[in-house]
Formats: structure tokens, sequence, C-alpha cells
């Protein structure tokens, strides 16, 4: 946990729509889609960059944890987008995956 990182202070302690097994998953507070939720892990990894830091059993639960809660919302078709790095969209150094379903209003970031 870092202390001054939003996003840890998100899964310790936000409105989650789901939490389980080390994930979080809550509502975009800028919805760019009707079904916007990022999908937070309790471990604190800055960029999909360094997805490597995940032991491969939790790597593999959190894309799990993201195909379930996709599931639970009712959503079958839908879209999950990782921004990495400034260039490409990210604004929180905190590793979360956005999972957008229904009608989008353009790419979050
Ligand atoms: P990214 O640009 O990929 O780093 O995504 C960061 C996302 O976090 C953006 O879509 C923001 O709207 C969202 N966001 C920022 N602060 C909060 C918050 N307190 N609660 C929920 N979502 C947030
Ligand atoms: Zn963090």
């Amino acid at each position: 946990m870092s202390s001054d990182c939003l996003f840890c202070g998100l899964y310790a302690e936000g409105e989650h729509v789901r939490k389980a097994d080390g994930f979080a998953a809550v509502k975009d507070i800028n919805p760019r889609a009707e079904t916007h939720l990022l999908v937070i892990p309790e471990r604190h990894v800055e960029t999909f960059r360094d997805v490597g830091e995940f032991p491969d059993d939790e790597a593999k639960r959190m894309l799990l944890f993201v195909a379930e809660t996709a599931r639970q919302l009712g959503l079958e078709d839908y879209r999950v987008v990782v921004n990495v790095g400034p260039g490409g969209g990210q604004t929180i150094f905190h590793l979360h995956w956005h999972i957008l379903g229904g009608q989008m209003q353009g790419l979050p970031g």
C-alpha cells in the first residue's frame, strides 16, 4: 500500500461494486460508457508495463476477476481497456482495468 496513492486508498475504503480475493471493482467517477467500471488490484503496481510484478496465480485471478465482474453486471459484449503511461492516457499510476459496456463516449483517459 502506497499512502499517497489514490487507488490504494480506493481499494481500502471506496464504494465497491464487488470486492474479493485482492481485487475491487468501482464505478468510474467520470463514466465514458453506460457501464464504466474500474478493476483495482490491492497490490500497488504502477503500470501494466510492470504486470510481471504480479505472482502468476494472482495475474490469472486478476483477469478472471475482470471477466467475472463483467459477467455479474450482465455484460456479454464489452471492452476492457488498460491505458499504459501518460502517452497511452494513463492518469493514475496504480494499474487498473477499465470495463466499458453499452454506448461509449470515447476512450477513457
Ligand atoms: P486512467 O486514465 O486509465 O489512468 O484512468 C483513471 C480513471 O480513474 C479515469 O477514468 C477517472 O475518471 C477515474 N477516477 C479518478 N478518480 C476516481 C475516483 N475517486 N473514483 C472512481 N474513479 C476515479
Ligand atoms: Zn496504489
